[in-house]
C-alpha cells in the first residue's frame, strides 16, 4: 500500500494544489495529513475545504489548535500569534469544529502518525536533531514514526544509521512542510510512504511562490511570511 503523506500546508493553497496534482499523478492508495492546515498562509479556509472535501484523515498540528484554542497562541512567536489571529476570524464554525474534533496521534497501516512528537503529542515539542528524536523510540511501538512541525524533512534511525528508511531498523521521518519549507529549498515537500517492502522518499515540488507572496502583501499578513517562502526558510 502507498500512502502520502502532507503536513504544515499552513493556509498555502497554491503548494497544497500543486502537491496533491503530484499525489494524483502517482499510483497512491491513501493521503494522510499531520496537520497545521491553517496558520501563516493567505488561504487557510480554502485548504481547510480541500482537505475535508476530500476525506484526508488529519492530526491536530499546534496552529490548528490555536485557531480555536487563544490560551495556546500566548506561547507563540510573535509572527506566529499574528498570523493566527489573522487566521481564526477566517474560519467558519464548520471548519473549527473540524479543527477541534482532530485527533493527537494514530497508528495507521503499521505506522503511527503524529504532529510533532509521539512522546506527548499535545505539547508540541521539536525534534530537531538525532538526539531528540534518540528521546522518542520509546513512545511508539511501530517500525516507523511519521512526523511533521520543524518544517524539516529528515530521516532519524533508532541505531543512528544511514538517513534512509529499510524494514530492519525503527525509524522516526519528519516528512517536511507542503506550505512553508524551512530546509532552504523553497518546493513543497511531502512523503511517499510503501508499506510493503517497507519504504519511504521525499518528494519536492514546485508551485507558483510569487503568487503566494502575492495574497500574504494582499492580506496584510506580515511581510516576513511571504520573504520567507521565496528563500525556503
Ligand atoms: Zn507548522
Amino acid at each position: 500500500m502507498r500512502i502520502a503523506i502532507v503536513s504544515d500546508i499552513h493556509g498555502n493553497l497554491e503548494a497544497l494544489t500543486a502537491v496533491l496534482e503530484d499525489i494524483d499523478r502517482r499510483p497512491v492508495d491513501e493521503i494522510v495529513c499531520l496537520g497545521d492546515i491553517v496558520g501563516y498562509g493567505p488561504d487557510p479556509a480554502a485548504c481547510l475545504a480541500v482537505i475535508r472535501g476530500r476525506r484526508i484523515p488529519s492530526f491536530m498540528g499546534n496552529h490548528d489548535q490555536a485557531a480555536f484554542d487563544a490560551d495556546l497562541r500566548t506561547t507563540f512567536s510573535l509572527l506566529a500569534r499574528t498570523a493566527i489571529e489573522w487566521t481564526a476570524p477566517r474560519l467558519d464554525d464548520g471548519d473549527l469544529a473540524f479543527l477541534r474534533s482532530l485527533p493527537y496521534r494514530a497508528e495507521l497501516h503499521g505506522a503511527t502518525f503524529v504532529h510533532a512528537s509521539p512522546r506527548d503529542p499535545g505539547e508540541f515539542e521539536y525534534v530537531m536533531d538525532d538526539l531528540d528524536a534518540a528521546r522518542q523510540f520509546g513512545s511508539f511501538t511501530t517500525p516507523i514514526c511519521f512526523i511533521g512541525h520543524t518544517h524539516d524533512p529528515e530521516i532519524f534511525r533508532e541505531d543512528l544509521g544511514p538517513r534512509m528508511v529499510d524494514a530492519e531498523h525503527r525509524c522516526l521521518v519528519n516528512v517536511g512542510s507542503v506550505g512553508q519549507p524551512r530546509d532552504g529549498n523553497p518546493k513543497a515537500c511531502y512523503g511517499l510512504y510503501d508499506t510493503g517492502p517497507l519504504s519511504f522518499e521525499h518528494v519536492r515540488v514546485a508551485y507558483d511562490v510569487p503568487a503566494t507572496a502575492a495574497k500574504i502583501y494582499q492580506a496584510g499578513l506580515p511581510a516576513q511570511l511571504a520573504e520567507r517562502l521565496v528563500l525556503g526558510v
